[in-house]
């Protein structure tokens, strides 16, 4: 027998929390810790206060909200994502995966299911990192990543800093359930990209994440007037930043799965009428496959050393800043989405992320899977982020399919 979700219910709710910090063109402001933020959960903790569903936070301000299995002492299936969006945000980036947790446990609710394990839903506190850094805090504190401590010190561009947010809202530094000891975890999300929609896919089984590598480089020249230094006395860095540019692209350019994106120029002292001294720009190289990154690294490091003796006047400093490792997501739960997909005739498509989730945390600790359903144009991070009811109810449908499959299963 196939259960099914209300889908009516999920799209109205959806709707619902987007009324809470909107902005112009249907978007919603909802920045980590704000009122908005506060008051996005306040309305969750009701909903799911008047269908009994009991509550924990933790140190960090994640919720959890447990509908109880048969067994208390068999390990738990989470569901989850996040409620905080950025400063321009839409109303499914997060909200999606939130919400349809919540319709999961009410479908069962409604359906009187017994499952042997507890199910429970995870809202994890600043996964967008807009306004408090890094960003996936919550996970990563949950999942023993992050130092509580430090994530607690973190301050806004106001100096306010988590833990006197955590304070002003009355979070208390309760212990925390041990993620680690869960059977799994489930997040349902909106793609943020368009390869589902150009592929006319319903359903994205995500096996994984892409490795990331930021880099921060550093062109040195001389600072001169535009006028009275002739072009062969200069120490222009902008011709190296020119090949620069073209290295990067070709390393981006040398496999489909390839990504290479120079996000930031910053020439000093910016002016018209001077050649810049110092030129900073940054890299961000990613790829799904650890040693492909590994080789954009390489080639990155090489082209680099031959441009900077090809160009012995201009200084060339790189810098590896930050590194997230490729994540493989559990082979058997991607295997359930997929053949929950087929079981309902909806279309599926075996994918990597391009974006940061926290599922990334989770799948450290514990067998995970994501599961992406098409946003229109690919847009995310933007008012204009939408997903159809349709697609909605499908990515509900085939989340509430496998909690089933593992949370009917004995340990
Ligand atoms: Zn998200």
């Amino acid at each position: 027998m196939q259960h099914r979700i209300d889908g009516e219910r999920l799209w109205a709710r959806l709707l619902a929390m987007a009324q809470i910090g909107p902005i112009p063109g249907d978007g919603s402001c909802r920045l980590t810790l704000s009122d908005e933020d506060e008051a996005g959960r306040a309305l969750l903790v009701s909903w799911c206060a008047a269908r009994g569903f009991a509550l924990r936070r933790d140190a960090i301000g994640n919720l959890f909200f447990r509908r109880q299995g048969r067994d208390a002492d068999a390990s738990p299936v989470l569901v989850g994502s996040h409620l905080d969006t950025q400063p321009t945000g839409g109303r499914f980036d997060g909200v999606l995966g939130v919400l349809a947790g919540l319709e999961v446990l009410e479908t069962l609710a409604d359906l009187g299911l017994e499952t042997e394990r507890s199910v429970d839903l995870c809202v994890w506190t600043n996964e967008e990192g807009s306004r408090f850094q890094p960003a996936m805090m919550g996970s990563g504190v949950a999942c023993g990543i992050l130092p509580l401590e430090q994530v607690l010190a973190a301050s806004d561009a106001d100096g306010v800093r988590v833990a006197d947010e955590l304070v002003r809202h009355g979070y208390d530094r309760e212990p925390a359930p041990d993620v680690g000891l869960a059977d799994c975890y489930l997040e349902l999300h909106i793609e943020q990209g368009p390869i589902l929609e150009n592929t006319g896919k319903t359903i994205g089984v995500v096996t994984g994440g892409q490795g990331i590598r930021w880099y921060e480089i550093a062109l040195h020249g001389e600072e001169t007037h535009a006028g009275p230094v002739p072009m062969a006395l200069r120490k222009d860095p902008v011709p190296l930043l020119a090949r620069m540019i073209d290295l990067v692209h070709a390393i981006g350019g040398r496999d489909p799965q390839a990504r290479c994106t120079i996000g930031q120029v910053r020439t000093h002292p910016g002016s018209i009428n001077v050649v810049p001294g110092r030129i900073e720009m940054t890299v961000d190289l990613r790829h799904p496959d650890e040693a492909e990154l590994d080789a954009m690294h390489d080639a990155l490091m090489r082209g680099c050393r031959d441009l900077a003796s090809s160009h012995p006047s201009i200084g060339l400093d790189v810098q590896l800043r930050w590194h997230s490792p490729v994540v493989r997501f559990d082979p058997s739960l991607a295997k359930l989405v997929r053949q929950s997909a087929e079981r309902m005739g909806i279309a599926a498509h075996d994918m990597v992320s391009g974006a940061g989730h926290d599922a990334f945390h989770l799948a450290r600790r514990v067998p995970t899977v994501m599961i992406f359903v098409p946003c229109r144009d690919g847009v995310s991070h933007n008012p204009r982020e939408y997903a159809s009811p349709e697609h909605v109810a499908a990515g509900a449908n085939v989340l509430l399919s496998v909690v089933l499959e593992r949370a009917m299963s004995r340990g």
